[in-house]
């Protein structure tokens, strides 16, 4: 990663450089960990974000059992790791987005709960239930772009879907803001939980800012779904707050 795109994904602004809000500041990821062990919460700094609706406000698509377990245990879980892989980490004391941007790949335990978390916490933003029929669908910029890059919002759900299905055991599936030309969107997907921002891990082809996370863990579907990963995808699509995606563009 070069250093232009290291200032826009931190949003370490210098000269000349425009500050854009970090992806997991707007996502409400907490606050980074203290590199110091003293203090009102030693140890353990990242928390779980408020999903911000019931746990059955998506069903039929989700169902309320699978949001609870996934929220409060897998995510809580994620989390957790994530601040036991900090203590004495040289890396504590780092934003979320520059710690995801400079892990190791042989660094598992900050690898998978810091991808984790940021991950889940994309995702309850994005499917997070829409409040008008504007939420519904993209508007101005975003949907400007969606057409641009994809021809229209139903190819851009045709390869959000294509992904999710082709994507081979857990991980996840990507819309990306190209961060040296903020016009062009891309789809991508990772393994486990890896995201577009670990610039260390992930090929230069899937490094961006992730502006939409579907997560295709059999964990977030398999209670109601079983292995009908397909008809998730589809429910799931159609559940996307499009303007809660909207917020996060650059
Ligand atoms: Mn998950």
């Amino acid at each position: 990663m070069d250093k232009r795109t290291f200032i826009k994904l931190t949003g370490l602004a210098g000269a000349g450089v425009v500050a854009v809000p970090l992806v997991s500041s707007l996502i409400g990821c907490g606050t980074s960990p203290s590199s110091t062990p003293t203090g009102p919460n030693p140890g353990g700094v990242f928390s779980l974000p408020e999903l911000g609706f019931d746990h059955a406000a998506l069903e039929p698509a989700i169902d309320s059992q699978t949001m609870k377990v996934h929220h409060g245990k897998h995510h809580a879980g994620y989390v957790r790791k994530l601040n036991a892989a900090l203590e004495g980490h040289p890396m504590a004391g780092s934003a979320l987005e520059s710690l995801l941007a400079n892990i190791q790949p042989n660094d598992t335990a900050l690898r998978n709960n810091g991808g984790g978390h940021f991950n889940h916490a994309m995702f309850w933003k994005v499917i997070a239930p829409a409040t008008s029929e504007r939420d519904a669908s993209p508007n101005g910029p975003l949907e400007r772009r969606i057409n641009a890059s994809f021809g229209s919002l139903e190819a851009l759900k045709n390869t959000l879907a294509q992904a999710g299905a082709s994507q081979f055991g857990s991980g996840w599936v990507w819309l990306v803001q190209d961060v040296n030309q903020p016009d062009q969107l891309f789809v991508t997907s990772t393994a486990n939980q890896d995201n577009p921002l670990m610039s260390g891990i992930v090929p230069p082809a899937a490094q961006g800012r992730p502006l939409l996370g579907i997560d295709v863990w059999e964990h977030a579907y398999y209670l109601n779904y079983q292995n009908r990963r397909t008809d998730y995808l589809a429910a799931l699509i159609d559940q996307i707050n499009w303007s809660a995606v909207s917020l996060l563009m650059a």
